[in-house]
């Protein structure tokens, strides 16, 4: 088998919010070669709060990265056809530390997080002019999800960061900052930078212009020069330094969402992908112009392939939990062990009984964006039993799909006819099925689902001074689509999701006092 890889290999960090991974795959065929993962804790110190350690963070990409090259080594392969890294990671999440040190200042303050509902009350009301002074400019609307909230609460509350912005020490970045500026040096030459599509969502970020916006940090009271340097999603970044891959050049950065719009090779204006993991995020490439939705759908950049390469940009539908409540079931509820084990569940009574769970556990994103709403588990009677609450979630995830493709399909005026689908929840097949039912659309997954590790690999690969990667998505030999067809009648389908929708009405309103 290792006899058959050859040419160059691509090597991707994925950080998502559960679990960090390194994958390295065959730049040919798109062949994935061998991958680490490793699972991160969570910290819920309070109501609402959801906080990660950037140290654990960053030790566990160094672990993926060893125990990757450690498999590679295992296969015969050599480490040196590793050409360039990628790195793709959840969006959002706020990290600030001190670049003298190179010790975090805080927590992570993760994208799920609502301790910034005041925050976001008292800004609101200051809003300049017209109310769409923030949404125009960032596409966003303000919301306790993106991370120029987090950081205003940050340095309104945490004496010893404000210390460090006022001595000149702090820096702040998303994941993909943290991470690359630790691995390229740190407090020896770190390189402080972004890339377009994570800075698109700081909501500091002018995805006009393409740069930090005055206006906005004035508004946030945000200091500009605590703000990493914006590139393209595929430029060369610099190198890593030690450990195993020394050397080798960082050259693609993506959020993880762009990363797998590209990784689904949705490039030409109208194609959508649906990714499941902790939340479930459908993009739409909208090509080089910005559409603004009607519906509660967020504008975003897409990607920017090159320094010297247009933008392109997105429409995205964000559901807070999908995957999330899975892990739930089992950290909370204990009734699995592992998350795989709702698809046995499901599978064992394939209905809820009339038994309907609503997530909110972060009020509601898309297309609502009510953060008073709460989880509710509603229509249970006696006959009601874990099988049944396991499927009440995974039908949740897929009607929360429903709700944002619908909003997609009218902001585009296009209907999807089916959907792309990746991500760590898509290797269930009741949940695909269930998924293909509730839309009453087929749904394709690629066998192969690191799809978000694939388009940080490719954006790594096709940077200008590497050159390994072609984006021709003909050139993926190695991946191959699996088909999910409806299998009930619509008029099913539609008596289930409006049921679904008198649920989600339950569940409004809930936190407010
Ligand atoms: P992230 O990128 O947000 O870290 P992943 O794409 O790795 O997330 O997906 C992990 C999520 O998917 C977890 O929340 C987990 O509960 C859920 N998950 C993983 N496997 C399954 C499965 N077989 N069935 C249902 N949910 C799953």
């Amino acid at each position: 088998e290792k006899s058959a890889v050859v040419g160059p290999l691509v090597g991707a960090v994925v950080q998502g919010t559960n679990s960090t991974r390194f994958l390295v795959f065959s730049s040919k065929t798109g062949q994935l070669i061998s991958h680490h993962q490793v699972e991160l804790t969570q910290e819920f110190p309070r109501e609402g709060w959801v906080e990660q350690d950037p140290k654990e963070i960053l030790q566990s990409v160094y672990e993926c990265m060893e125990r990757t090259c450690e498999k590679l080594a295992e296969l015969n392969i050599d480490i040196s056809n590793i050409k360039a890294v990628g790195v793709s990671n959840q969006r959002e999440t706020t990290v600030i530390w001190d670049k003298l040190t190179g010790d975090p200042l805080y927590n992570a303050v993760v994208w799920l997080d609502l301790r910034t509902q005041s925050t976001v009350e008292i800004l609101s009301k200051k809003i300049p002019g017209n109310n769409n002074f923030v949404k125009s400019k960032t596409g966003l609307p303000l919301s306790t999800y993106f991370s120029a909230v987090k950081l205003r609460w940050i340095l309104d509350n945490v004496r010893n960061v404000q210390k460090a912005v006022e001595e000149g020490r702090a820096l702040f970045g998303t994941i993909d900052s943290w991470l690359i500026w630790s691995i390229t040096g740190g407090v020896n030459g770190g390189l402080h930078c972004t890339d377009v599509t994570n800075a698109s969502r700081t909501m500091l970020f002018n995805i006009h212009s393409l740069e930090w916006d005055k206006e906005l940090c004035d508004f946030f009271e945000i200091p500009m020069n605590i703000l990493p340097n914006v590139c393209s999603s595929s430029e060369i970044y610099g190198l890593i330094k030690g450990g195993t891959l020394d050397g080798v050049p960082i050259s693609g950065c993506l959020g993880d969402q762009s990363a797998a719009l590209v990784g689904q090779m949705c490039f030409q204006e109208g194609q959508a992908k649906n990714t499941y993991g902790t939340g479930c995020f459908l993009m739409c490439n909208t090509g080089r112009k910005c559409i603004f939705s009607e519906r509660g759908l967020l504008t975003t950049v897409a990607y920017k392939l090159g320094k010297d390469k247009p933008v392109y940009y997105a429409l995205e539908g964000s559901v807070a939990i999908a995957g999330a409540v899975i892990r739930w079931l089992r950290d909370n509820l204990g009734i699995i062990e592992t998350p795989e084990e709702t698809e046995n569940l499901a599978k064992e009574v394939g209905t809820s009984y009339g038994c309907y769970f609503v997530p909110a556990f972060s009020g509601l994103y898309a297309p609502y964006w009510e953060p008073s709403a709460r989880g509710i588990l509603c229509g249970l009677t006696q006959f009601t039993n874990k099988c049944h609450i396991a499927f009440a979630a995974l039908e949740a995830v897929c009607f929360q799909t429903r709700e944002i493709l619908e909003a997609m399909n009218r902001d585009c005026g296009i209907p999807l006819t089916h959907l792309q689908v990746d991500g760590g929840m898509t290797v269930n097949k009741i949940l695909m099925q269930l998924q293909a039912d509730i839309l009453h659309i087929p749904v394709l997954k690629p066998t192969m689902t690191e799809t978000t590790a694939l388009g940080a690999a490719i954006a790594a690969g096709a940077a200008e001074g590497v050159d390994v990667w072609s984006l021709k998505p003909e050139n993926l030999t190695a991946v191959t689509m699996e088909r999910f067809e409806p299998q009930i009648k619509a008029t099913e389908s539609e008596n289930r999701y409006s049921t679904w929708k008198k649920a989600v009405q339950k569940s409004m309103g809930w936190a407010t006092t």
